[in-house]
């Protein structure tokens, strides 16, 4: 015994649990957030997508870079409905820095560079269009918001100011390492790894771990390789099907209304779970299993 759980915090996606040893247990929900709104319709399945993918995902960087996993085993007290999402890891310090990396150029990284000619400081070539491949993959942090509010792109300067030189240059480096293994490896499998969001902790001794999830459909934008084309929006494999029918006037909602977004309708709620299924039998070239009660 001594592994009780105490349930220390709720994001928009995941829970959070403290075993007595200190060990955290990371719990992905089927909870959808689009907008900076939390959907009150889940996709089913769509936490186990999350977890697993993130696994699959975890073996193939380990030498890349260090991760918060521990182990699959769970705790005699986890409900059952806990199987194959949850996973339990080392509690890290988290830094708050939304790490990005983009190899393409689409959402706000497009939005800026329209308005800018760069995303985060990296200066671009003129002539790019939403979906274009850009020369080199780009580190484009963003600052961790609230719920409710926008996470907002930033200067690499300013992740030196709020962490430190050092770790902001380790950050960088990292989450380019890992979109260039991903990228590649999606690659491989006929899907274009557009750009990826990861997080970041520290272990007491000051050594950098990547936490939370990682290349994953709610972290990372998946194209099809066979249909992108650059100068439009681009097919995909991640939750862009939910924004786009929320953004669309068969919802009924307006984003800057200030209103929560309408539930989902069952076809969109399918449409959308398959999606998520998809990615994970695309890139790890097998379905995903049934769990084992
Ligand atoms: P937030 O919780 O900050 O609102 P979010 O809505 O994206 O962000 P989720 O992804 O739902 O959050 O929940 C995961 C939370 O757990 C994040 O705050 C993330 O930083 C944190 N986290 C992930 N891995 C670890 C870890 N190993 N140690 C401590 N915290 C972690
Ligand atoms: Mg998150």
């Amino acid at each position: 015994m001594g592994d009780a759980l105490r349930h220390v915090h709720s994001g928009k996606v995941r829970d959070l649990y403290a075993l007595d040893d200190g060990r955290l247990v990371v719990v992905a929900s089927d909870r959808v957030s689009a907008y900076d709104h939390v959907l009150e319709t889940p996709v089913p399945d769509k936490g186990r997508v999350l977890t697993q993918l993130s696994l699959w995902w975890f073996e193939r960087l380990a030498d890349v870079v260090p991760n918060h996993l521990l182990t699959t085993d769970l705790p005699a007290e986890a409900p059952p409905e806990w199987a194959g999402r949850a996973m339990v890891c080392e509690r890290l310090q988290m830094f708050p820095v939304e790490c990005v990396a983009r190899g393409y150029l689409t959402g706000s990284g497009l939005a800026d560079y329209r308005a800018t000619g760069q995303v985060c400081g990296n200066p671009l070539p003129p002539g790019l269009e939403d979906g274009s491949a850009l020369p080199e993959p780009i580190f484009t942090p963003a600052t961790k918001a609230a719920v409710g509010e926008h996470d907002e792109n930033v200067s690499f300067e300013a992740v030196e100011r709020a962490i430190g030189a050092p770790v902001a240059a380790e950050l960088r480096r990292l989450t380019l390492a890992v979109y260039r293994v991903g990228e590649q490896i999606a690659r491989e499998r006929g899907i274009v790894l557009a750009d990826t969001k990861l997080e970041f902790g520290a272990r007491p001794d000051g050594t950098v771990v990547l936490g939370d999830e990682v290349l994953t459909p709610d972290s990372s934008r998946f194209w099809p390789a066979d249909s992108w084309q650059p100068g439009r929006p681009q097919r995909s494999f991640d939750k862009q099907y939910v924004r786009d029918w929320l953004t669309s006037p068969a919802s009924g909602w307006r984003r800057d209304s200030g209103e929560p977004p309408p539930p989902l309708p069952d076809d969109v709620v399918q449409r959308t779970r398959e999606r998520y299924l998809e990615a994970y039998a695309r890139i790890t070239g097998r379905p995903l299993g049934t769990v084992a009660p």
